[in-house]
């Protein structure tokens, strides 16, 4: 990958086919970083409307009747299909490996069951577990999560460089394995369980975050480095993924973010644990699409659509 600036302030790094071009861009005073994917502004972020009839919603491309023959392919020429999940390349990616995997045949289903759920961990394992980069599983449900498409899809990405958030993690956890001797995970195991902020699980434990990023902030602590150990676990992270969502559903929360923040496969383990967070969001109205998704509110790393250099163009 190319950087094509870089000075003492900022670094600008060009990624991607001419199809599909973006950048990478990190302020060097902060550390923080973000990504412009033009060619994003093309979906027609200025019309979502979330009727009140479904009858009324356009066609969707993720249902079954059109997911299966109007989604892109992978190289193969083929889609991921594993129980009622498909999984497929993003039409508009915003990272070296993005992939979209459509969770269930319901365009709008009532509930999304554990079994739904570890099906479609599968489809996000299948299609990123041969990347060395760094992965995250994610998912937006809702437009007020930020989600273009009502019908439930988690999006898989990976990177030769961490998020901004998934990169502090990673290193701070190195570093406290360093100093200490014990793996971060451990130590939040031995101070959080049977504590205030446990709220099941035992192998896979599911805390109340002590310091949230969102609103009702859940984390899973796995026990795992990187996508390719996840599948034995994926059973367990989908039935406490269904109570974390009934739970928001049950506090009036139907729009949530999901992270689950892997390091690179590729690296040596120096003591990093992957973990799943989940975030409710309000539901601030019901039509319109929420700017703030998951690498916005997970991540820490904004997905921009308009290049700073060309904002003077569109003065008055
Ligand atoms: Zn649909």
């Amino acid at each position: 990958m190319a950087t094509d600036e870089i000075n003492e302030l900022f670094q600008v790094t060009n990624y991607g086919p001419t199809n599909h071009p973006m950048q990478y861009r990190r302020d060097l005073l902060t550390g923080l970083q973000c990504r412009i994917a033009p060619n994003r502004i093309q979906r027609t972020f200025d019309v979502m409307h979330c009727p009140d009839n479904p009858d009324d919603e356009p066609p969707c491309v993720f249902c079954p009747e059109r997911v299966h023959s109007e989604t892109p392919l992978f190289a193969d020429g083929k889609r991921i299909t594993v129980g009622e999940s498909v999984t497929f390349p993003n039409l508009y990616p915003f990272a070296q490996r993005h992939v979209v995997t459509v969770v269930t045949e319901a365009h709008r289903p009532e509930k999304i069951t554990a079994r739904q759920i570890e099906d479609a961990l599968y489809g996000q394992i299948a299609a990123l577990s041969s990347d060395d980069g760094y992965v995250s599983c994610n998912w937006n449900s809702l437009p007020s999560a930020g989600a273009s498409m009502i019908h439930p899809h988690m999006q898989g990405s990976a990177d030769a460089a961490p998020t901004y958030h998934a990169g502090i993690v990673i290193h701070q956890s190195e570093a406290f394995c360093q100093k200490t001797g014990m793996k971060y995970r451990d130590c939040l195991l031995d101070h959080e369980i049977g504590g205030p902020r446990h709220l099941f699980g035992d192998e896979l434990p599911f805390f109340a975050h002590a310091v949230p990023l969102g609103e009702k902030e859940v984390r899973a602590y796995l026990p795992i480095r990187c996508i390719g150990e996840l599948e034995p676990w994926c059973h367990l992270l989908a039935e406490g993924m269904e109570r974390i969502i009934s739970l928001y559903r049950g506090a009036g929360h139907y729009a949530f973010n999901m992270a689950l923040v892997c390091d690179a496969a590729g690296r040596k383990d120096r003591g990093f644990r992957a973990f799943c967070s989940l975030i409710a969001r309000i539901n601030p109205c019901s039509t319109g699409m929420s700017d703030s998704a998951f690498m916005e509110r997970m991540h820490l790393e904004p997905i921009v659509l308009t290049l700073p250099e060309e904002i003077g163009g569109l003065l008055p």
